[in-house]
């Protein structure tokens, strides 16, 4: 999910931000086609956007992720938050954000996130997390003030989670579902013959469980999803996916192109040419998904507002 390949200092910022890749060798790093450029950082607004940030001590996966749309979503003031801290228990081969063994849970998060949405002026959030295996509920109880607080300080945005997949605790999906988000997102991030390698931590078939109990528990509730290409993974093995979506219920379906964060984490093994995206999302909407967002830059909360007016839109005509 990220632009900056990090040579200057790279070992000492390794160590420090990901201990446990430091040693890997490194991987070749592709050079970028043209179809990636990003507009730079730098307008008033996204100043103001980073400076509401950083008064209320919200952390961003904008800036964590090192996301290529910072420059374009921050100048509209539209940030993703992540609560639970800013480091995570897993070591995915291809996340820039911190790992190792996280402190406490600010026990003010909620309302410091609550409150940014509302100086933001938020009409829909995405909140996500790191992974917090070290908990009991894996954060769930967190997620669920956090939506809480969101709808006393700013009850007129609507709420998207992206949730980490609660592998081995019982229970913690149902408190976030109770909490009744607007949008329920779990990423797959890849194919299944690619887990072991790019998100070794998980398993595919729980994470495509976990979002169809979200449909068992609300049939209301919005279900999303989504993927990056670029790891060597086929095209029949997407289509797959699709279909085990699909029969998970899921509504709504993005695709993006992996970018390397650092020369150890996985490499690019394939930049996917616009085409080929548009290919995938028509081969999407004709497997029945609501809404399908696919094209190099598609990031899970890149135009999240207005993707779901579209979605509620999609399900209004599909139910008449
Ligand atoms: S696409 Fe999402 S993560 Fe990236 S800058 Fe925009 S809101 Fe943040």
């Amino acid at each position: 999910m990220v632009t900056v390949v990090d040579k200057t200092a790279e070992g000492t910022k390794l160590r420090s931000r990901h201990p446990e890749k430091a040693h890997r060798p490194d991987t070749p790093v592709l050079r970028k086609p043209d179809w990636i450029r990003v507009r730079a950082p730098g307008s008033n607004v996204y100043g103001e956007t980073e400076g509401i940030m950083r008064e209320n001590r919200v952390v961003t996966v904008c800036e964590e992720a090192g996301c290529p749309n910072i420059g374009e979503c921050w100048s509209q003031k539209h940030a993703a938050m992540m609560i639970l801290g800013d480091t995570c228990t897993r070591a995915c081969a291809f996340c820039n954000v911190r790992t190792g063994k996280p402190g406490p849970i600010d026990p003010e998060e909620p309302v410091n996130v609550a409150k940014s949405v509302a100086a933001l002026g938020l009409n829909h959030v995405v909140i996500t997390s790191v992974d917090r295996d070290d908990l009991d509920d894996g954060g769930a109880e967190h997620f669920a003030r956090t939506i809480k607080a969101i709808r006393k300080y700013a009850p007129g945005t609507t709420v998207e989670v992206l949730t980490p997949d609660f592998l081995r605790k019982e229970g913690a999906l149902k408190v976030v579902v109770a909490a009744k988000p607007d949008v329920f997102n779990h990423n797959l991030e890849t194919v299944p013959s690619k887990y072991l390698t790019v998100r070794p931590g998980a398993r595919y078939f729980h994470s495509m469980r976990l979002l169809q109990q979200v449909k068992e528990l609300d049939p209301t509730m919005f279900t999303k999803s989504g993927i990056m290409v670029g790891f060597g993974e086929t095209r029949n093995e997407i289509l797959q996916l699709m279909d085990d979506l699909r029969v998970a219920d899921v509504d709504f379906l993005t695709i993006g192109q992996y970018l390397q964060p650092t020369r150890k984490h996985h490499a690019v093994m394939r930049f996917i040419p616009p085409d080929e995206f548009k290919s995938l999302e028509t081969s999407a909407y004709s497997k029945g998904f609501l809404l399908v967002s696919a094209s190099p830059l598609t990031r899970s909360s890149h135009h999240a507002g207005d993707n779901f007016a579209k979605l509620q839109a999609n399900r209004r005509t599909m139910v008449r």
